[in-house]
């Protein structure tokens, strides 16, 4: 036998009385705010987390001392008070006490019709939640009579094998037994811990008078809250309806009144004024006091205004960030707070169109979330189709296997792209991100048909060209057809918010941009500079591609040097554009990184094509192609291995830097290019290219006259690199860790290829994560750990940073921070979420420091 619980179990709350959400729950915890801000609560008892769970374990509840508070025949509610009121738990209950004699009573005070009304929804809630007999049942009559009552009280019995019961000792006990239970149960502790609540977290009670909300006079209940749950704005919305209890005005459409004057119908200003006015003076009371919008539940009895219950106003993303920064602006929080409450995944929302919250869903598959934002178009298999879909002003998604330089065109063209494979890194991912185009990668479950031109999704459904599907790039599923969505929300409050952050913070967060499109992105969201600029990708267009691939067969150093001449002023226009969007603020270009053949068509009909522009017989193409392949192009020819062996390409986009700095620099801010030279592995690679890079700086300063200075770096994204950083660090000025190829190499798994296992990897916990998605602390972490220190006792104050996709990321940025590295570089339009993570790092920091309570 349990031991019966003492009287410490139950606290009745008063404005004094010790009293925590870490150990009553945070709806106890309000509604002692409540009572302390003179708001009309009903008398409330609470019971602690520790108590609950012995009811749960088979204690038995201590209703004697709960009742004492309570008086002779009370009606009581009890409602779930876990620590976070976001991880839920079990439904109120109302009405406990009702039975045959309270009946009676209530048939004298409130009419015979109201009563039994009351009491056949006890019955009806009792039998469900309690008893945990067959809804249905017990569904509530149309006539609330005397004959209505006597059946659900027959059939109670039938079907319980035993009375109704009619103690109210009785009814608390059973009621605070099942949502005890309740609590403990699987489906709960699942649903609680997706939101974020540990292990062990408890459950308190909060037990309360009813106030009946039901009976002459002015009497019902309603909900309000201030603000408008979507946009954040100020304004009244919620409803009340005349005799009815709890959520009820919510659900009942057109008897419900509007709360404010409204055209569409009678409201409760109008018809209760006084009560109104009370109603808004508490709300206004509640957000100085409690620091944060609350929607209150409210009841009117005879006309006295009863609050009963406060809980956060729930909220979209973009009503999150406008409730902060409007209760710092009006003084209420600190900017810092405003900063710490906004979640960053809540802002990447609100860059991009979304699907509604709440709009249907008609998933067809789930791939790889590997570009936030939703979009919707019409199936496309190839670019060609993309672009000619976009020239008739259709919306499209490209749906490729995969994408490939070739395809960049198609993807400007599209709204969102969709690949069968490929993972986080991939080609469509990095230049999606860079776009802001909403994209779905490694999506393995999809079979494309090409040839038929239509997806077969894994239930067995055809989605032919033409037809609509959407792309969630934020969720990584893709749906059927067009969801309701919602549209970016770049406004005053976000802007805010973010200059606060940055004011918080103490790292850098620059941008990986590549054309001026992505450095115009990158500076709207004020990234503090381009950290990468990968320069490979300024030649994926048509025009240029046709004249790299010239380069690329071109057989004698003459050849060679002609076409790079043609080059030439292609890459000085692009990089002075960057350095004048970009205003004087720093800009890191990448020397050429991928292996050739990537450029080089894959297909016989692309080879005749080459074959005609560059007027050479199709086997010399096709042999020269097949010359270049590499069984492991990504371990291959590329990077700083082709600066050393054909230097050519260095040299000619070393002068364009060069050249499009002076040009820049006599328009405008004063440049000072970074040069950054890609997949190094070896200190003498380093020593080659910048004797290079230097003799071309004295060429141009002695061709023009014009002084200039530049900054020469490399990327660790080998494991030497990182392990020889000592060595390599005094060839140059700064070093930025390549996270992407780094993982790759440390693992030893290929970027383009692990989706198709990844997940079956993360299932069995073989990794904790998608290391190119999360970085790898422990493996990855090490290399950069011991990268930066060994350059840094080499070069104190070298300058050293992130610029692999991770750099967007909380984690990532919280390890940057711990390492000590000077900024973090990320897609554009992850710069924003950066920036709030690294000020919350840093606020959290200080908070600690200063020994406050953090979050
Ligand atoms: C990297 O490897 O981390 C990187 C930023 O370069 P890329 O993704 O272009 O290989
Ligand atoms: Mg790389």
């Amino acid at each position: 036998m349990q031991k019966e619980l003492d009287r410490s179990d139950v606290t009745l709350i008063t404005p004094d009385v010790p009293m925590s959400a870490g150990v009553h729950g945070g709806r106890a915890k309000c509604l002692q705010r409540l009572i302390r801000l003179n708001m009309p609560v009903p008398k409330t008892v609470a019971l602690p987390f520790r108590t609950v769970h012995r009811i749960a374990a088979g204690g038995v509840p201590d209703t004697g001392a709960i009742l004492a508070h309570f008086g002779p025949q009370p009606l009581l509610s009890v409602r779930p008070s876990s620590q976070d009121p976001d991880w839920g738990g079990p439904g109120a209950m109302l009405n406990i006490g009702m039975c045959d004699v309270r009946h009676a009573q209530l048939c004298d005070e409130i009419g015979e019709r109201a009563a039994t009304s009351l009491y056949l929804r006890f019955i009806q809630s009792f039998a469900t939640h309690v008893a945990r007999l067959d809804d249905e049942m017990f569904t509530p009559p149309d006539t609330p009579d005397h004959e209505a009552l006597a059946l659900a009280l027959r059939t109670y019995e039938e079907e319980a094998d035993e009375p109704f019961p009619q103690d109210v000792g009785r009814q608390l006990a059973d009621v605070l037994r099942s949502m005890a239970r309740a609590w403990e149960g699987t489906t709960a502790r699942i649903l609680r811990k997706a939101k974020g609540a540990p292990e062990d977290a408890g459950l308190g009670l909060v037990v309360q008078h009813m106030v009946l909300g039901v009976g002459p006079g002015d009497c019902g209940s309603g909900v309000i809250q201030f603000v408008d749950p979507l946009t954040g704005e100020r304004q009244v919305t919620g409803r009340y309806l005349s005799q009815s209890q709890g959520r009820d005005a919510l659900a009942a459409g057109s008897e419900a009144l509007y709360l404010t004057r409204d055209p569409r119908g009678p409201s409760l200003e109008e018809l209760c004024p006084e009560q109104f006015a009370e109603l808004v003076a508490c709300g206004e009371r509640a957000r100085a006091r409690l620091r944060e919008e609350m929607q209150i539940e409210f009841t009117l009895q005879g006309g006295q205004l009863a609050i009963l219950d406060a809980i956060r106003v729930n909220r979209g993303s973009r009503a999150k960030v406008r409730i902060a920064v409007e209760l710092a602006e009006d003084g209420i929080i600190l900017p810092e707070e405003a900063v710490m409450r906004v979640d960053p995944q809540a802002l990447s929302e609100l860059l991009h169109r979304q699907v509604a919250p709440g709009a249907a869903r008609d998933v067809i598959t789930r791939g790889i979330a590997a570009s936030p934002g939703a979009a919707r178009g019409r199936i496309v298999f190839t670019a060609t189709d993309a672009q000619a879909s976009a020239s008739r002003g259709e919306d499209c998604i490209l749906v490729r296997r995969e994408t490939t330089p070739e395809d960049i065109r198609g993807m400007h063209a599209a709204v969102g792209v969709l690949t069968v494979r490929g993972g986080v890194t991939s080609h469509a991912a990095v230049i999606g991100r860079g776009l802001g185009l909403p994209c779905v990668v490694g999506a393995s479950d999809l079979r494309l048909d090409r040839k038929a031109k239509r997806l077969v999704a894994p239930d067995g459904r055809r989605f032919a060209e033409g037809e609509t599907i959407t792309v969630d790039g934020t969720t990584g599923e893709v749906l059927a057809g067009a969801p309701v969505m919602v549209e970016a929300a770049l406004d005053g409050a976000f802007q805010q918010l973010l200059d606060w952050a940055d004011d918080a913070r103490d790292i850098g967060v620059r941008a990986n941009a590549d054309t001026p499109a992505d450095a115009q992105t990158a500076r709207n969201f004020r990234a503090e500079g381009i950290g990468l600029c990968r320069t490979e990708h300024m030649f994926f267009e048509p025009e240029r591609l046709s004249v790299m691939r010239e380069m690329i067969f071109a057989d004698t150093g003459e050849d060679r040097a002609a076409v790079l001449e043609r080059l030439l002023p292609m890459q000085r226009g692009d990089f002075a554009e960057l350095f004048e969007i970009m205003a004087g603020s720093p800009v890191c270009i990448r020397l050429f990184d991928p292996p050739l053949h990537e450029f080089l068509p894959s297909d016989r009909q692309g080879m005749r094509g080459l074959a005609d522009v560059l007027d050479l017989p199709l086997s010399d193409v096709e042999a020269r192609v097949e010359a270049l392949e590499e069984y492991n192009p990504m371990l291959g020819m590329r990077g700083v291995r082709l600066g050393v062996t054909v230097p050519e390409i260095y040299e000619m986009q070393a002068r364009a830097i060069f050249e499009a700095t002076i040009a820049a620099s006599s328009r405008g801010a004063k440049v000072v290019p970074e040069i950054m030279i890609p997949l190094v592995s070896a200190m003498r690679e380093v020593e080659l290219v910048k004797t290079r890079i230097d003799a071309v700086a004295v060429n141009v300063y002695n061709e023009t006259g014009a002084d200039f200075h530049y900054k020469l770096g490399v990327m660790v994204e080998t494991p030497r690199a990182a392990l020889r950083a000592g060595d390599i660090a005094p060839h140059c000025q700064f070093l930025s860790f390549g996270t992407n190829d780094l993982t790759q190499m440390t693992y030893g798994l290929s970027r383009d290829d692990a989706g198709r296992f990844m997940s079956a990897y993360v299932k069995a916990r073989v990794f904790p994560e998608d290391p190119f998605h999360t970085l790898d602390i422990d493996g990855v972490g090490e290399l950069l750990t011991m990268g930066a220190e060994r350059a840094r006792e080499s070069v104190p104050g070298i300058t050293l940073s992130i610029c692999g996709e991770h750099g967007g990321s909380r984690s990532a940025i919280a390890f940057s921070r711990a390492i000590g590295l000077d900024y973090v570089s990320c897609s554009p339009f992850r710069v924003p979420a950066a920036r709030l993570s690294a000020a919350q790092l840093a606020i959290a920091d200080r908070q600690i420091g200063d020994g406050l309570e953090v979050g």
